[in-house]
């Protein structure tokens, strides 16, 4: 099933209408590792960890070398379990853990790469920076020495009201685009999970991070 679900998916996701490959990361939270090698043997690249507890117990049991990103809340006190085994941090929802990464990053000596979260629902449940706030949050972000911006991530509100996401989806697009035309390193933009990627990807994402619909549902014990 995993795997008929991912061939069938990496044929699906394609490229968006501005013709930019979609890289489709799989979300791999309360998944088991023999799940996520399925996957990956299968033919997934990326792979996507909301928790740095389970990050760091599956770390080692993971075959194929994927890309890792983090895409869940990251508590400051935790950043240092990841330096260096992550592709790509895509939650960064504060100028607090910004300044984290980067800290700790240039004390091991390397250069992480991360988009910064933005709460385009302007929902309380939320993390991110607000949207209006986006260019000057990359503007402290991208000046700090060892962390580089790459893009936006967004998690858009939990509605099936194509009236409500669409606008919201365009806006994400809207402040990708304006980045891009300043900063040649800004190259993702993060939007869509499983209920909302294909709406998405029609109004410019270029990352979906698909859990559900590749592993079922997930396995909360
Ligand atoms: C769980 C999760 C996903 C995937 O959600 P599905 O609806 O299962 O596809 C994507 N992004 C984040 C940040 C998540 O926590």
């Amino acid at each position: 099933m995993i795997e008929e679900n991912v061939k069938k998916l990496l044929e699906e996701v394609g490229e968006n209408p501005f013709g930019e490959k979609v890289t489709l990361v799989a979300a791999v939270k309360t998944q088991t590792v023999e799940d996520i090698n399925r996957a990956i043997a299968a033919g997934i690249t990326d792979i996507g960890d909301n928790h740095v507890q389970e990050f760091r117990d599956k770390y080692d049991g993971i075959t194929g070398d994927p890309r890792r990103h983090f895409i869940g809340h990251l508590q400051t006190n935790k950043v240092k379990y990841l330096i260096g085994r992550t592709y790509l941090y895509q939650s960064v929802d504060r100028m607090e853990l910004a300044e984290e990464l980067s800290k700790r990053s240039e004390r091991a000596g390397v250069t992480s790469d991360c988009l910064i979260q933005i709460n385009i629902g302007n929902e309380e449940t939320k993390g991110g920076f607000e949207y209006d706030d986006g260019p000057e949050a990359y503007k402290k972000i991208s000046a700090l020495p060892a962390l580089k911006v790459k893009g936006l991530m967004a998690m858009l509100p939990f509605t099936d009201d194509e009236g409500v996401l669409r606008p919201l989806a365009k806006k994400m697009r809207k402040l990708y685009d304006e980045l891009r035309e300043i900063d040649g390193n800004i190259q993702h933009l993060s939007m869509g999970m499983s209920g909302d990627w294909r709406l998405c990807v029609e109004c410019g994402s270029n990352m979906v991070r698909l859990g559900t619909s590749i592993f079922g549902p997930r396995r909360y014990n």
